[in-house]
């Protein structure tokens, strides 16, 4: 069925219309004519808050429209000047809006049979098939699962289409493509990190038993949900197996296995090739700088505590970033920038990496409460290896560097910044390895026992496991800052 109508939406619509349309369409400009064209003539690609019409405030909540939509959809034919060809759109009422959208857009994300293997999920076509003279023309229709849809009749289709080919798109879908991309294009950042302190992460320390973690899928993602908040997290009641820490890690997915092995034992031996092994003070670092991606998570799961000592402690990484902002930019910029290298070169391996100490997202703006858009920190002295930029005598930058690293050390082992812990036998703690940094006080190995088993699961693992999660308990899901609802 039909719909369209000549609404004043759709009339104000039209007439935006006429007007682009008196403006000379595009042609394909001759060799000459761009080798002699002056630069008057020589058209420049709209930035895109030119392109648009006003947009709609970026919206967190998710409001599906109840009713079926009045106005529609007038199609096509809206030249502008771009490149080569003129872009076509489709206009769309949304929320009582026109919004248009690319039929390069509309085309690409075709979700019929034809297009995306039901089975497999992959495209069938590459986005470089589509014509740049494609055109549409699109009608409301309502689906029996998925509601109100628009469908794009296609001319100069994908060869290879014949003319039956249709594209469907709900419009609650429409809706969240175009908040998603005003968030993505505004730098909008949806952040619900909590950074803390001591005081912060005492209060609000969580602890899970293993039993409901390993069986219910709501206490997991309630679990994971607080780790990715404060990027710590403990469990209890871990049976005093050395497969324990494989079965609390593959709820989140699969492990990162790395040289150390799949699992690794962290325990006092004489010798030892790495500091961690031995009973001494161990700093405050993260683990595998020296690779290219480091793990996001560690477990650590104790099967022996009966050495004297020993306390793991932990310091958000984040929150001092976020301190130091405070007390100097110059700092914290130098930390941002100044390259450091981090290395594990023995016999068998040898791992090379630098990176600033600070990595923030790429984008202009962020969200409170983190108010920085802090990615990632990059903190292990024990494994750094000697400067090898910006050493020169002449430049300021190793000094700068050496007074940022000062002040940002002097904030991560402040008192007032360290969780101390002692972890039991049974127990098991979680933590980002990107953001929270680790330490160890001494022990004393020769009255008992002490043994970690320990294991890494990646990022891409812990947040598609956490967006499985957030999509079936809340309806919704976060990439790339911008939360999407789940929509039909
Ligand atoms: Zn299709």
């Amino acid at each position: 069925m039909s719909l369209i109508t000549t609404t004043r939406l759709t009339v104000r619509s039209a007439s935006q219309h006429a007007v682009r349309a008196s403006t000379p369409t595009c042609k394909r400009r001759t060799f000459l004519n761009s080798i002699f064209s002056g630069p008057s003539t020589v058209k420049r690609r709209p930035r895109p808050e030119e392109e648009s019409p006003a947009l709609p405030t970026p919206t967190r909540e998710y409001h599906p429209s109840p009713r079926p939509p009045e106005k529609v959809v007038h199609s096509a034919a809206n030249a502008r000047q771009f490149d080569e060809y003129p872009v076509k759109t489709v206009a769309v009422s949304i929320d009582d809006s026109p919004r248009e959208f690319d039929t390069v857009f509309l085309r690409d994300s075709c979700t019929c049979p034809r297009c995306v293997d039901p089975h497999s999920k992959q495209k069938l076509f590459q986005t470089s098939d589509i014509p740049q003279k494609i055109e549409g023309t699109s009608r409301i229709v309502e689906d029996t699962d998925k509601g109100w849809m628009i469908e794009v009749e296609w001319q100069n289709d994908v060869p290879g289409y014949d003319a039956e080919h249709r594209t469907r798109h709900s419009l609650d879908w429409l809706r969240r493509a175009l908040n998603t991309e005003v968030e993505l294009r505004g730098g909008f950042r949806h952040d619900d990190r909590v950074l803390w302190d001591r005081d912060t992460i005492t209060k609000n320390n969580k602890w899970v038993d293993y039993e409901d973690w390993m069986g219910e899928d709501e206490v997991l993602f309630d679990a994971l949900s607080h780790l990715n908040k404060y990027g710590l997290l403990f469990l209890c009641n871990v049976p005093g197996s050395e497969v324990s820490v494989v079965d609390i890690a593959s709820r989140i997915g699969t492990l990162k296995d790395t040289f150390y092995g799949r699992t690794w034992d962290v325990r006092s031996k004489p010798k030892a090739e790495n500091i961690a092994y031995t009973p001494q003070f161990l700093g405050l670092h993260m683990d595998l700088l020296y690779t290219s991606n480091p793990p996001h998570l560690q477990l650590l799961h104790s099967l022996r505590a009966r050495t004297p000592g020993g306390e793991s402690f932990f310091s958000d990484a984040f929150h001092a970033a976020q301190k130091l902002h405070d007390v100097s930019k110059s700092h914290f910029r130098t930390l941002c920038t100044f390259p450091v290298t981090y290395h594990y070169h023995h016999k068998e391996y040898h791992y090379h990496n630098t990176r600033p100490t600070i990595e923030t997202h790429p984008y202009p703006k962020y969200s409170e409460p983190t108010n920085l858009a802090l990615h990632r920190v990059n903190w292990s002295p024990p494994f750094q290896a000697p400067f090898e930029a910006r050493i020169g005598t002449s430049s300021p930058a190793l000094r700068n560097y050496l007074a940022a690293s000062h002040a940002y050390e002097k904030l991560l082992s402040a008192e007032d910044n360290l969780f101390e812990y002692r972890l039991n036998e049974g127990e098991c703690v979680i933590f980002d390895n990107r953001r929270v940094l680790h330490a160890r006080r001494a022990f004393d190995a020769t009255k008992g026992e002490r043994w970690l088993k320990g294991a890494y699961v990646d990022d891409d693992v812990f947040f598609s496991k956490l967006r499985v999660l957030e999509e079936r308990f809340t309806g919704k899901w976060v990439a790339e800052g911008a939360v999407r609802p789940v929509v039909r």
